[in-house]
This record gives C-alpha cells, structure tokens and sequence, in this order.
C-alpha cells in the first residue's frame, strides 16, 4: 500500500514537470577557443586542413630511443635495421650536428624545419605578412606606379621596423600632391621628402638616396624600376637584399636571389644552416643559395622574417615553445647583455 502511494506521487511530480513551462533558459552553446600557440593566433580552420595539422603534429618517438637506435647502427656489431620514414625525415642530434660541420652541403635536417617553421607560420602571422615591403603598393595601380612604390617601400626598410616603413609609405602616399610617384618625388624639396619620412631610421640620407634613384629612374630605365638585379643593385641605397626582393615584388623574377635581411641571417645561423660572420648577410646569402633549391627563394624569405619578427627573436628567442627546438643547436641560447 504505502508502494503504491510512493510510486503514484512520483509519477504525479514528473508529470507536473513535463506539463510547467522550464523557469531558466538553457545557456547557449560556447564554442572552445581555439588553440592559440601566441596572441597572433588566426582563427579557426576549416576541418581538413586541421587533421592534415593533426597528422603532421604527430609527436615523434623519444629522442633517447631515436639516439639508441643511432649508436646502435654505428657500432661494427650492430644488427642491420632499415630506419624508419619518421626516421629519416628526423636524425638523431648527434646525427644533426656532425653534418652541420660541412658547411657547403645542405643541413641534413632542413627540409623538417622548413616544414615546422611553415606550419608555424601558417598558424601565426606576422608584421610582415600585413606591413611587409611587398604588399604595401596596391596591385591595381598603373603597373610603373605598383613597382615606384614598392621599390620605394624596400629603400626606405633597411634597419627599420614594418610598422614604421608601412606609415612613412603611407604619408608619402597622402601627403605628396598627385600620391606616391617618381613625378611627385622628384617636385617636392628634399626637406619636405625628409620630414615625411621621420620614423624610418637614417630618414635625412635615405630621402636624398629616394630623389637620386627616382632621378636615374627617368633617365636611364623609362621611369621604371629596372627588370634586371644587377641594374638595380647600382641605385642610391639599394643592397643585394632589396635588389633581390624588388626582382620578387616589382617583376615576379624569383631566381635572381635570396632576400636576406637581419632576422633570417641570424635564423639561418642559429639553425646551423650557415656560418657567417655577425652582419655579413650577403655571404649567407651565397651560402644559402650553394644549396637551397630555387623554388623555395621567394617564399622563405616571408617566412622566416615573420619567425624572427614574432618567435626567435634577437633578444628574447621562445627556445621553450619552439616547433624546431631539437633540431636547433642554439637552443636555449642567452643573448649578451
Ligand atoms: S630553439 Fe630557440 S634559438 Fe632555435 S630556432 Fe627556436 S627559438 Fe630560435
């Protein structure tokens, strides 16, 4: 009896919840942040190009267990093992370092961190992917004026931050009567051109290199940019690095070099991938190209200013979050004080 009556009030009290309308909506649904590896995250990606990161993002099999198997492999008694594809993309430190020591023949470990630094990239963009030299001319100016400005945007980048050449573009752009042109640059004083340029570091010289080559420019190359590395390289205040980009940006010639700036010079070092003098950008230049197939000039130059400008920076390098840290012979490297 007193069953009965148990099972009658419980029925009686879900049925009077099913009947009265819910008292506080349900929330909704937040989606989960996206991983951020730092602030300059971009945002969510289309599903497969996330499980093709997730396939790539694998983590690999212990390095003690790899350094096992290589010493192993080294000694006369050693059975013989075929070596495994993670393997041969990945070589034990050991390995890494006793390569690094022939300086002309490629690192036997570059193509994997190429690989890890542009997925890295890719996940994390960069000054230079918004501000760099080569996007600040819009494409749909008369093709001379796209390649004046852009040639501009790389006389007035040496020893200077993206953000600060990309305002001084901008006010040339604005402020100059009739916009950024070898006209507009060659009419206005030298003065004015200066003061446009403040921000941009030896402003006062490179105003007067920027009236120099605009003047050559209309004299000798049909007040154009010229299609040939060598013609460029022998402008006021142009170096190898510009010379070789402005073939890039300006003609779309990717062969003529590899553009070489302060942040790659001290990647490519840190990696072992040359081994050149502080400051001596053009001998890793050379270095570089002994070895690094052509097809991967034009692009890395983005991507590893980008790494320098947000990742392994000159003072602060984040060795303890990085894609290529056990391939890296400078990991954990101190900067001088
Ligand atoms: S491990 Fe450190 S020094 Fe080496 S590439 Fe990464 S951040 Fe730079």
């Amino acid at each position: 009896m007193q069953t009965r009556s148990k099972t009658s009030s419980l029925l009686s009290a879900k049925a009077a919840a099913a009947a009265s309308p819910a008292t506080t909506p349900r929330p909704p649904l937040k989606p989960k942040p996206f991983l951020q590896l730092n602030k300059h995250a971009t945002t969510p990606l289309p599903i497969q190009e996330m499980n093709w990161r997730m396939e790539r993002l694998t983590p690999p099999p212990p390095a003690a267990a790899v350094a096992k198997v290589a010493l192993a492999r080294n000694s006369p008694d050693a059975p013989k093992v075929e070596a495994s594809p993670l393997e041969r993309r990945r070589p034990a430190a050991a390995t890494v370092r006793s390569k690094q020591e022939l300086p002309k023949n490629p690192p036997v470990n570059w193509e994997y961190v190429y690989d890890e630094i542009k997925l890295f990239r890719r996940m994390n963009s960069a000054p230079v992917d918004t501000l760099g030299c080569g996007i600040l001319a819009s494409p749909t100016l008369p093709p001379k004026v796209f390649r004046f400005q852009t040639f501009t945007a790389l006389l007035l980048s040496s020893q200077t931050k993206d953000p600060a050449n990309a305002a001084a573009i901008e006010r040339l752009k604005t402020q100059l009567p009739g916009g950024l042109t070898i006209e507009s640059v060659l009419e206005v004083d030298v003065k004015t051109l200066q003061s446009l340029l403040r921000g941009v570091s030896f402003h006062m010289k490179k105003a007067v290199y920027l009236k120099g080559a605009a003047q050559i420019l209309v004299d000798q190359f049909d007040s154009d940019v010229p299609k040939e590395a060598n013609e460029i390289l022998k402008l006021p205040g142009i170096g190898p690095k510009m010379a070789h980009l402005a073939m890039q940006f300006c003609w779309g010639i990717n062969d003529s070099g590899i553009g070489v700036d302060t942040h790659f010079h001290r990647i490519a070092n840190k990696l072992g991938w040359v081994h050149t003098k502080e400051y001596d950008h053009e001998a890793t230049r050379k270095e570089l190209q002994q070895w690094l197939p052509v097809k991967y000039w034009a692009e890395i130059n983005p991507l590893f200013v980008g790494f320098g400008q947000v990742h392994c920076t000159a003072d602060h390098p984040l060795c303890h979050k990085c894609p290529v840290s056990d391939m890296c012979p400078k990991k954990d490297f101190k900067p001088r004080k």
